[in-house]
Order: structure tokens, then sequence, then C-alpha cells
């Protein structure tokens, strides 16, 4: 399957039965499956969600939003659970305001699950960490 690595933004072919052995990226050598959500910029973000083989579980937040700062454990803890099943990521809207405006956030935190290419849910409001598991899994 096709992953774009979370770090340096290369897309990475992952054969099915390499991806119990801690695949890691062709080119700056970060693994592809980390078990913690990793912070990305726009560009990262749009080839991720684009065509990745995995799920992409996006949390939109921003450093002066107090509910964003409590539910990032949460989204921590949550990201343990799927580990090899799913990716989870964080964009910061302040510092990326055009991927803000461009998914349409209109309030933060918001959550949004990529899976095929195209957007398959969303959700507004910190929640904890096993309400987040459920709605990712969904
Ligand atoms: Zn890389």
């Amino acid at each position: 399957m096709k992953l774009t690595c979370l770090a340096c933004g290369q897309a990475n072919r992952v054969p099915d039965d390499a991806l119990g052995r801690g695949p890691k990226c062709a080119v700056c050598g970060a693994g592809l499956l980390p078990d913690h959500p990793v912070e990305v910029d726009a560009a990262t973000l749009d080839k991720a969600a684009r065509g990745d083989g995995l799920p992409l579980i996006v949390d939109f937040w921003a450093p002066w939003c107090g509910p964003c700062r409590s539910m990032a454990p949460e989204f921590a803890k949550a990201a343990q659970g799927f580990a090899g099943r799913a990716r989870f990521v964080k964009l910061n809207t302040e510092a990326e305001p055009a991927a803000g405006a461009r998914h349409n956030i209109r309030a933060i935190p918001t959550m949004v699950k990529f899976a095929g290419g195209r957007e398959v849910a969303r959700q507004s409001g910190a929640m904890p960490a096993r309400a987040i598991a459920d709605w990712a899994a969904g």
C-alpha cells in the first residue's frame, strides 16, 4: 500500500507483508506507522489524505485553544490503540491557516477522518480517549 511519510512527505510503497515489521521511510528513515500523533504541515496532510492505504485521523487544533490542549493527551492515548490500522496526525491551524480554511474548519478542536482518498467523518469538540477511539473506528 501507499503510505506518505508523515515526517518528510515522501510517498512510500509498503508491501502488505512488511506492515508488521516497522516499515520506515526510504528517504528519511522515519517510522511509517507511529503509535502517536505526528504534527504535519498542510502539504503532507493533503498527500496523506489523498492516497494513503490507511485511514488518516486529523486533529485540527491551535496552541491558543484551551480545549485543544486538554484533548491532546486523549488524542495521543487513542492513537496508541490504532497503531498499524490508522494514523493520527495534528494540523496546527494557527501555523497553517490556509489548510484550516480549505478543509472548512469552523471550530477547533475538529477531528476529520480520511479514508480511501476522501473525508468520511468529522467531529467538533474535545472528547476523551475512549470516545475518540470509538469515533475513529466507526
Ligand atoms: Zn520520510
